[in-house]
């Protein structure tokens, strides 16, 4: 991923954003990664936390734009799943949001004819901007999992930073499907994914939707979740609905009813969203870093509060947590110090 990115801000500048797409990339993604972050910006204090606030979960804010209390870890290995890219600390989510992917990893293991997970991003350990990757994923309610089924082995920590991500689109063709990658295995999984009713929206490349619409034969009740969006071509994207009688989690306006294979796609498969600026456009005015005090007045008070005892202690599943479903071995419990709280 970083050389990956590295490669993407060499060339963004002159490629257009079809290629971009091509690389797995949102283009706010991109832009959102040019500079490091400043000391003191709420991408770097809530980067520099390690571990989360105790007591219970509560999302405070926006997906885009907020902050987590109370988060637990997937665990590092289960049965069904893998999480990837270790190093980030991002395997942090409400527990709702945990147990769903544990609950798609199983169901899709046994219905779908899909080995298991590789999960990706989920949360900070309290939420919060990201210096890399999102615009979202900042209340515990978003998780990326990745277009490659799980192998059978288990991954070393070295592999699940190294191993590529697969594009599901074909090199060289305009948000096309690579059928040599794509099978109906990954239909079935992502319809799987949207059949929860706690999940409202799952994101996809415009290629992927196009794909789900035109071959989709079973029920199509879900497939309006299924949202095209920039990058999202080697992984989807799981955003679930403000838990019922979550207070301070701002909901997102409801998905438009109808199955989304409508003038909604035509767009995305159009070329306006890929166009590059013409020379007489007035470059993009950069957006002002996001501060600790642009978020909700709640954020300052889940930075402060004190952390739990250790990553494993706040792990799902492992004592403390919920049922008992996964084990926690490649978790840095133990050698992570407690209460990384950034002093400004
Ligand atoms: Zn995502």
């Amino acid at each position: 991923m970083i050389s990956l990115l590295a490669r993407t801000l060499q060339t963004i500048g002159n490629v257009s954003l079809a290629t971009a797409v091509g690389m797995g990339l949102l283009a706010s993604d991109v832009l959102a990664q040019q500079a490091a972050p400043s000391p003191g910006s709420a991408k770097a204090v809530f980067g520099a936390v390690t571990l989360p606030t105790q007591g219970p979960s509560h999302s405070v804010g926006f997906y885009a734009k907020g902050c987590l209390a109370g988060a637990v870890a997937l665990p590092a290995d289960g049965p069904t799943w893998q999480a990837m890219r270790l190093s980030r600390n991002r395997r942090w989510g409400r527990p709702e949001m945990i147990g769903l992917i544990e609950r798609l990893s199983r169901d899709a293991e046994k219905n779908d004819g899909w080995p298991g997970l590789l999960v990706g991003d989920i949360s900070q350990p309290r939420g919060g901007p990201m210096f890399n990757g999102h615009a979202s994923h900042q209340i515990g309610l978003d998780a990326d999992v990745w277009l490659t089924p799980m192998p059978q082995h288990r991954l070393t920590a070295a592999d699940r930073e190294s191993l590529p991500f697969t594009s599901m689109l074909a090199k060289d063709k305009f948000l096309t499907i690579n059928d040599r990658v794509w099978t109906p295995a990954h239909a079935r999984l992502l319809m799987r994914a949207a059949s929860y009713p706690e999940v409202e929206r799952i994101f996809v490349n415009p290629a992927i939707k196009k794909k789900m619409c035109d071959s989709w034969t079973g029920d199509r009740s879900n497939l309006g979740k299924l949202r095209p969006e920039y990058g999202h071509d080697s992984h989807f994207h799981i955003r679930l609905r403000c838990p019922a009688g979550s207070v301070g989690c701002t909901k997102q306006a409801p998905v438009a009813a109808g199955d989304g294979c409508d003038k909604t796609l035509a767009w995305w498969l159009g070329p306006e969203p890929w166009a590059k600026p013409k020379p007489s456009d007035k470059p993009p005015v950069k957006p002002r870093e996001v501060m600790v005090s642009d978020l909700p007045k709640a954020c300052e008070a889940v930075l402060a509060a004190p952390p739990v005892a250790s990553v494993r202690a706040a792990t799902y599943g492992v004592k403390g947590g919920g049922a008992a479903t996964g084990t926690d071995t490649l978790s840095n419990s133990g050698n992570t110090p407690p209460g990384q709280i950034p002093q400004q």
